[in-house]
């Protein structure tokens, strides 16, 4: 009978322990650029984009969780985004940093840190671009690939949903949805919100042939053409914003008692010709490195953090704050720290990169930031310049003489970087079918490169 009385305590702690255990919900929405989301704006953090009441939903999630108002994307497309995401490792260190590349097999991932403690783990990504291929699906139990269409947007709602909603063991659910990506071209009753129709303007559709005009055109932020394309991406926005708004909603309302832990953020920005690109890909500006980020957890009190953070560092903290394993050698830390008012340096350096063309590597470039300076590194000219983004939100003005400690400091951490780079990343060869999925996409024109902007 003791035996007995003692495996049912036994039982009764694994279940009492399992109850306990978060629903996690990380939720992506492509291309979504903090200086388009109207919390950000109103704080005056970024110089670009139009004051809109575009992200009503992500507001006033926002404002009742931890929101990181300088928060950074890791890369400035959304393959070696999301990797990072997952591995807490820079692109030069995982590899999945061009079209055929793919995540090193022998790093540990997030979702495997959540499948080997026993969460249900399930990825819903409405892109081509994370194909299984490129290695980011490991540790998914199930992992599905939807295609770019509207009618697979609302799908991946409801299959973050339905996971959600079921009773059995924890889930961890990656949700990526494809707005406010190119095409923009919103729905009723958002299109129109922000700008009027005009016969004019007929020509800036939204469709990836106009925005590749308007970059390829080499056209002015103030060019009618460029506002007209912002206006688009802004009400394809509010759309992604309202449907994600009401999954939000309605998971928090759901009957299951289990703790829920969500996670509302983008893979990277999205450009309007502030520095000659339209799209994504090609910089390491802020219009392309400055996500939003808002993290709502049982026991985390709403407040807005004003310190610097990367998505590298979310990895880790969602580790911390499951009681999970750390991955080895991140490059990001946990927030929790911050968020508890603990020690935290502030200005530790934080790396992020352009795309890394295999046939052009040249075109790399790399953004080191620590605080309010930021230094620009062009590898292959080998040329570096710092920027003060406080006084210069444009990111206009060499003050590398003003500040050369600075700028030391941050080239050592470059250098850093340079030494750690994988020469021979794992390959992930695209199928026909899936270069033919990008294709329809619009990339892989320009005899045979993904040409910069407008792209990823
Ligand atoms: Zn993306």
């Amino acid at each position: 009978m003791r035996a007995l009385a003692v495996l049912l305590l036994v039982l009764c702690a694994a279940c009492g322990r399992e109850d306990a255990r978060a629903d996690v919900l990380v939720i992506v929405a492509d291309s979504l650029a903090a200086s388009h989301v109207s919390s950000h704006v109103s704080g005056g953090v970024s110089g670009h984009g139009p004051a809109r009441p575009t992200t009503p939903a992500f507001d006033a999630f926002a404002a009742e969780c931890v929101r990181f108002e300088q928060a950074g994307a890791p890369a400035a497309w959304t393959l070696p985004s999301v990797a990072s995401l997952f591995t807490s490792k820079p692109q030069e260190v995982h590899g999945a940093r061009d079209d055929e590349l793919a995540l090193r097999s022998d790093l540990p991932t997030l979702a495997e840190r959540f499948a080997d403690a026993g969460w249900s783990t399930r990825a819903i990504v409405q892109t081509p671009v994370l194909s299984s291929r490129t290695g980011v699906g490991r540790g998914f139990q199930r992992y599905e690939v939807l295609d770019f269409s509207l009618a697979s947007f609302e799908r991946s709602l409801a299959l973050a949903r339905g996971a959600l909603d079921e009773a059995q063991a924890p889930h961890f659910v990656y949700l990526h949805v494809a707005p406010p990506h190119m095409p923009y071209q919103p729905p009723p009753p958002f299109r129109g919100r922000f700008s009027a129709e005009s016969e004019a303007l007929a020509h800036v559709d939204g469709s990836i042939a106009s925005a590749r005009a308007v970059h390829r055109a080499r056209l002015a932020p103030e060019h009618p053409d460029v506002v007209r394309l912002a206006a688009l991406y802004d009400e394809h926005v509010a759309f992604v914003d309202a449907r994600l708004g009401e999954l939000v909603h309605a998971l928090r309302a759901r009957a299951t008692r289990r703790p829920l832990l969500i996670v509302w953020t983008s893979d990277h920005g999205e450009a309007f010709m502030e520095h000659g690109e339209q799209g994504h890909n090609s910089n390491v500006y802020e219009e392309l490195l400055h996500v939003p980020l808002a993290l709502a957890a049982p026991g985390l009190s709403s407040r807005v953090e004003s310190t610097p953070v990367s998505l590298l560092d979310l990895a880790p903290t969602l580790l911390e704050l499951c009681d999970l394993p750390a991955l080895p050698h991140s490059a990001g830390r946990s927030l929790m720290p911050l968020v508890r008012d603990e020690p935290f340096d502030s200005e530790r350096a934080l790396l992020a990169s352009s795309r890394h063309y295999e046939n052009h590597p040249e075109r790399w470039q790399v953004a080191v930031r620590s605080g309010r300076f930021k230094l620009h590194v062009w590898p292959a000219l080998g040329r570096a310049e710092l920027r003060d983004l406080e006084l210069d939100p444009l990111e206009r003005n060499d003050c590398g003489a003003a500040h050369p400690h600075v700028r030391e400091r941050l080239l050592r951490e470059f250098e850093r970087l340079q030494r750690e780079f994988v020469e021979a990343p794992d390959r992930g060869e695209l199928s026909a079918s899936e270069q033919r999925a990008l294709r329809e996409l619009g990339y892989f024109d320009d005899a045979g490169q993904s040409p910069e902007g407008t792209r990823r």
